[in-house]
């Protein structure tokens, strides 16, 4: 007899029937404005890769020349032998860049969430989560057995109702730009409400590194935030960036805390130490073309004015992230693949990633983009959502 165990098929079926089943295009060639799909050339609005680093020759070569010196494995975990000189370099860097004491490199900003999270807090602990947060954020709260809550987005009055409750630790957790709204986390207001209850500020600023700020220091330089405002900070670097991995900066007795207590940290695998000194090369770009970060500003201003002519429902963004509300899951996967058709790749998002009857249109612009990418763009979304 079959093993039921392994029967998927009513399951698949349902997810179909609902719109929310998932399925992967094959892209060939690398990450840029124009991707290669299915033997064709289609116009990129939907990755992360939001300066155009991902593919820059800057960080190919410094990827190459670090593969000829370091190999491609890094060998084993941090703490046996797989922190390189690479690494070590890429933290106090990151360090400098975003003015904290110490950095500390993860392989994945879904570990880093994990492990922060759950180095931080135990049983009777709270973790009060934006109710947008990422997933990783909120499953590294699920994950550290805290008493789990959830307010209500952005509303600081929900939030300090939750926290005047909290008898033990507690910690605020938030995106600092949402992944999938665009919009800013009110970072003073949670350093201050963190601040007057003695509670823990862990922000997430995954989206806003490279594209908010000055230097691109991400939501903290844009609010002039130091690190004692926010203690403890977290990036990616496969979006702006344009490599692979994550960190988190903050005091050196909070980095030496999570060397020891973060799991996902400590038992895994380092990144390959060529993707550390591509980091390098991209975070100098990231850095000093700060005309990178205008361009994006420009292209961002031109897109909503023309979607606002076209009475399209955007939300309140002035980041890359530029949703499309379309409500309906079907009715967002059926004009993701009309766009695409007229050779314009935008994901439609659905829940669970968002709210149920908030399906979206994702539209993500990159500095890479000219003007005219997105003029057509704005025809090809007046033709398909009339
Ligand atoms: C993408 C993202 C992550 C996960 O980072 P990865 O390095 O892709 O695992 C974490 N937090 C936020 C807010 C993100 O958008």
């Amino acid at each position: 007899m079959a093993n039921g165990f392994y029967d998927f098929s009513g399951q698949l079926e349902s997810l179909k029937q609902q719109g929310l089943y998932r399925s992967r295009r094959i892209v060939d060639g690398p990450q840029g404005i124009l991707l290669q799909v299915d033997d064709r050339s289609v116009v990129n609005f939907c990755s992360n890769d939001y300066l155009g680093l991902a593919n820059h020759p800057d960080v190919v070569t410094a990827f190459r020349k670090a593969a000829d010196r370091y190999g491609v494995g890094s060998g084993s975990a941090h703490l046996i032998c797989g922190h390189s000189s690479a690494h070590h370099g890429l933290e106090e860097e990151l360090a400098a860049f975003t003015g904290r004491e110490r950095a500390l490199l993860f392989s994945t900003g879904y570990m880093a969430n994990l492990g922060v999270i759950s180095a931080l807090l135990g049983r009777n602990d709270t973790v009060l989560e934006d109710r947008l947060n990422h997933a990783s954020l909120l499953d590294g709260g699920l994950l550290s057995r805290a008493r789990f809550q959830r307010y209500r987005h952005g509303d600081n009055v929900d939030l300090a109702q939750r926290l005047a409750e909290c008898t033990e630790k507690a910690l605020i957790v938030s995106d600092g730009v949402f992944s999938m709204d665009g919009d800013l986390a009110d970072v003073p207001a949670l350093a201050a409400l963190a601040k007057s209850h003695q509670a823990g500020l862990l922000i997430d600023d995954a989206h806003g590194f490279g594209v908010l700020g000055n230097s691109g220091g991400g939501i903290v330089e844009h609010y002039g935030l130091s690190q004692n405002d926010v203690p403890m900070l977290l990036g990616t670097l496969g979006k702006a960036f344009g490599t692979f991995g994550a960190f988190v900066v903050g005091s050196s007795d909070l980095i030496e805390y999570l060397i020891q207590k973060a799991r996902s940290y400590v038992f895994t695998t380092a990144l390959p130490a060529a993707v550390a000194e591509a980091t390098r090369a991209s975070l100098r770009l990231l850095q000093g073309e700060t005309w990178r970060r205008e361009m994006l500003q420009a292209l961002v201003a031109r897109f909503r004015h023309g979607a606002e002519q076209l009475e399209l429902q955007l939300m309140d963004s002035f980041t890359a992230i530029q949703p499309i509300i379309v409500g309906d899951s079907q009715r967002a996967l059926d004009t993701s693949a009309a766009l695409l058709e007229q050779g314009f790749w935008v994901s439609a998002i659905r829940p669970p990633t968002v709210p149920a009857g908030t399906a979206r249109l994702r539209v993500t612009l990159s500095a890479a983009h000219e003007p005219h990418h997105v003029d057509a763009l704005l025809e090809a979304l007046l033709k398909v959502m009339k």
